[in-house]
């Protein structure tokens, strides 16, 4: 009799950016707050004291911590957040969790001090990420091998980055979704393409960090480890992600969330 049991491994990772307004009471105009760290994680972390898995273990997460160009700019560095929350960071740590990256795009607007996404200047990109990860590289607790970028987006050269930078597990695909964009982004459009990419962990060609090598194409080294995007309707209703609305064309990406603010955004793995 051939035995049908399955095991399913799952990654539970989570965004920890900043509170935003609407979701919390008192953010403040043109600075961060981050109630949803200080108060969200442990909430979430004592909500699920006790839950365990058929091997008896509790689930675990990955913290993907915000170091880039806005932290520096309004809290004065890059790793900013590593720096001021070390005691909780190392509470995580010692219950098993595991510390990442969450680097966004956000860039100051010279003209008009708005915040936009920069889509297009892509040495500046390559360069922030640089940057930050030296500043994290001299507080992080142990190297920076997870990240998934904000709002899900990536080109060929930001993903080489990470990978000279040294990190194995990119958390960034969302297979079936892309944004539309029927004309060049602007600073109000966020812009992504995981559409083709598969749903189970890959090493992404060198050729298209999307999908896996073909032909004689190389790979990075890294791993390229999507987020579950659920194909049921009713579960998509529940989770806030109608999985049969396969494009985007504004805003950030939508998948599994187990938990909703003030908690940090969470996604999951499952393979
Ligand atoms: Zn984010």
């Amino acid at each position: 009799m051939v035995n049908s049991v399955r095991t399913v491994y799952i990654v539970i990772s989570c965004d920890t950016d900043p509170d935003r307004v609407g979701f919390l009471d008192g953010v403040p105009h043109g600075k961060l707050a981050w109630r949803g760290v200080t108060e969200g994680i442990p909430a979430v972390k004592d909500l699920l004291r006790g839950l365990t898995d058929s091997t008896g273990r509790e689930p675990t997460f990955t913290w993907l911590l915000r170091a880039d160009e806005q932290i520096r700019d309004l809290h004065g560095e890059y790793a900013w957040v590593v720096r001021t929350h070390s005691s909780l960071l190392r509470w995580l740590q010692q219950s098993g969790d595991e510390l990442g990256w969450h680097p966004h795009f956000w860039r100051r607007d010279t003209t008009n001090g708005r915040w936009f996404q920069e889509l297009e200047d892509v040495d500046w990109q390559v360069e922030m990420l640089r940057r930050a990860h030296g500043d994290l590289a001299t507080c992080f607790p142990g190297a920076v091998q997870s990240v998934r970028m904000g709002w899900a987006y990536h080109n060929n050269r930001t993903c080489a980055a990470l990978d000279e930078l040294g990190v194995t597990v990119d958390l960034s695909a969302l297979p079936g979704y892309r944004t539309l964009t029927p004309h060049p982004p602007t600073r109000s459009e966020n812009l992504f393409d995981w559409y083709s990419s598969p749903r189970a962990p890959f090493r992404p060609s060198r050729a298209d960090y999307r999908r896996p090598v073909r032909g004689g194409e190389t790979s990075y080294r890294l791993l390229e480890v999507p987020s579950f995007v659920s194909q049921s309707i009713p579960w998509a209703l529940v989770s806030d992600s109608p999985a049969h609305l396969l494009h985007q064309r504004h805003g950030p990406p939508r998948v599994f969330r187990p938990a909703r603010d003030p908690a940090p955004h969470c996604a999951a793995t499952l393979w």
